[in-house]
């Protein structure tokens, strides 16, 4: 994707954020809208402590409660997706088109992919009887190429 590209889909990702604070009866306040521009600006899900470190060169008084706090609107709203971890900190990123987590146990980086199989695939009867679904979302766990070619060989 080339730059007047990105620059167009962030343009239409902040006018969708407005309509949807707006459906949701939320005011589009400076800080939220920093919040959530910042989310979208930096996609390598950070945690909320993470986000509050880089935003408070733009917003030197927001507090880590606000940023949490306004993470859990915009999770409410639709408009942000949490990364359930094995750390103790979830990590956070704007939703767009559907995609799925890598997390390296080791590095703890989160990589998106794309699985468009598990997307279209029909979920058991179980899961239909057990009500709406909004979201399907798979995490895989593992060590990263990078992290398993530093590993000390054994022997
Ligand atoms: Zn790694
Ligand atoms: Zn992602």
């Amino acid at each position: 994707m080339d730059i007047s590209q990105q620059k167009k889909q962030l343009h239409q990702m902040m006018e969708q954020y407005v309509l949807t604070c707006r459906k949701a009866g939320l005011k589009v306040t400076h800080q939220r809208t920093e919040i959530y521009r910042n989310l979208l600006m930096l996609p390598d899900h950070p945690t909320a402590e993470n986000l509050h470190k880089r935003l408070l060169s733009d917003l030197p008084s927001i507090s880590l409660d606000t940023v949490y706090r306004t993470l859990a609107t915009f999770e409410q709203c639709g408009l942000v997706t949490r990364i359930q971890t094995t750390e103790s900190q979830a990590r956070f990123e704007a939703v767009y088109a559907p995609h799925h987590h890598l997390i390296c146990s080791r590095c703890k980086k989160v990589m998106d992919f794309k699985w468009p199989d598990i997307d279209t695939y029909q979920v058991p009867d179980e899961v239909k009887k057990w009500g709406r679904i909004n979201t399907i979302t798979v995490v895989i766990y593992g060590i990263c190429n990078n992290c398993e070619s530093l590993e000390p060989l054994i022997n």
